[in-house]
């Protein structure tokens, strides 16, 4: 029987620059189609950190060189741009996928602002990675040069680092779940969403972060009732001991298992981590549900049972 999926893409689904992008959302409309033809229904959500950080990069350019033409561009701003070009690669390789296999099924993407918390403890200390990988002098020069926070990322090299707070709710909510309802694939919460706090009235105004995908895919996820929440991205499953000769893969675990792992410091902040987090959230948000960790290639195999790391109770 067909089920209700979000599906959370991480970088490996959208490659690190433009014409990487284009190649890897062929790929990505493959794996997603799959999940179509099975009879799933499905909503997509997708990760940002490099494309947010080139756009925030180039904008930065774009001001240092004539400041008094072109003033600073939020980051809200780049995370709602990296939305728009994200979503239409996307929209763009699904629609003509699902078209080749003869599924006549519109693709939208809706441009989504997510609300976080103005007193959110991440404001003040910026953990998410963004942009390209550096050395450790050329984070220090950016720094330098654009004030802004720089951090080792996970042993694989210097990136610049953001706030970000947890999501509180999705401001597009019904409108994305009126379109799923009404059969159209939808592309919501790209990048995590633009993130936004209320201030008087009505007005939302955008806030400096950079939210992580995987907490808002599950908030996106448990809004929609959704049966699976599916985080794919470049490792199969997750492991204890990961990168040590004692590493092993985990199959499936409760989420008291994956709390225990957690506390034991098994998965890096700001990488795996986070997707574990989700992953135990969305599991325990109601019964039936599950969440499902693995590789993009494997989100079919991984939804029949045959791999990837399953969260259930
Ligand atoms: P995404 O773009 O999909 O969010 P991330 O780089 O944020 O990808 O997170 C996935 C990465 O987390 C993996 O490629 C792996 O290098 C790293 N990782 C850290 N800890 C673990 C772990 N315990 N098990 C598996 N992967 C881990
Ligand atoms: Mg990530």
């Amino acid at each position: 029987m067909g089920k209700r999926i979000v599906i959370a893409l991480g970088g490996n689904a959208l490659g690190k620059n433009l014409p990487e992008q284009m190649m890897a959302v062929k790929q990505t409309a493959r794996a997603i189609a799959d999940l179509i033809e099975d009879g799933h229904q499905v909503i997509l959500s997708h990760g940002n950190g490099p494309q947010v950080g080139m756009i925030q990069n180039a904008m930065a350019m774009l001001t240092r060189s004539d400041p008094e033409k072109y003033v600073p561009c939020p980051l809200s701003v780049c995370v709602a741009m990296s939305q728009g070009y994200i979503g239409y690669d996307l929209q763009n390789a699904l629609r003509e996928e699902l078209l080749d296999r003869g599924i006549e099924k519109g693709v939208a993407t809706v441009l989504t602002q997510v609300e976080v918390d103005p007193a959110d403890p991440a404001f003040a200390n910026p953990t998410k990675p963004i942009g390209a990988f550096m050395t450790r002098e050329e984070a220090e020069q950016l720094a330098a040069k654009q004030g802004c926070q720089v951090a080792e990322d996970a042993g694989r090299g210097w990136r610049q680092v953001v706030a970000s707070p947890r999501p509180q709710g999705i401001v597009e909510i019904d409108s994305i779940r009126g379109m799923v309802d009404s059969g159209l694939v939808v592309v919501a919460c790209g990048g995590g969403g633009i993130p936004v706090f209320k201030t008087e009235g009505h007005h939302l105004k955008g806030a400096a972060a950079v939210i992580d995908k995987d907490f808002a895919s599950c908030v996106l996820a448990q809004q929609l009732n959704a049966d699976t929440l599916i985080i794919l991205t470049a490792v199969e499953k997750a492991a204890v001991n990961f990168g040590k000769p004692n590493q092993k893969w985990l199959d499936a675990l409760t989420p008291e298992e994956a709390e225990g792992y957690m506390a034991e410091g098994h998965f890096a902040p700001g990488s795996m981590l986070p997707k574990v987090q989700a992953a135990v959230e969305f599991a325990r948000s109601a019964p039936g549900r599950s969440a499902l960790i693995t590789l993009l290639e494997k989100a079919r195999d991984g939804v029949a049972g045959k791999t990837g790391t399953v969260i259930r109770q």
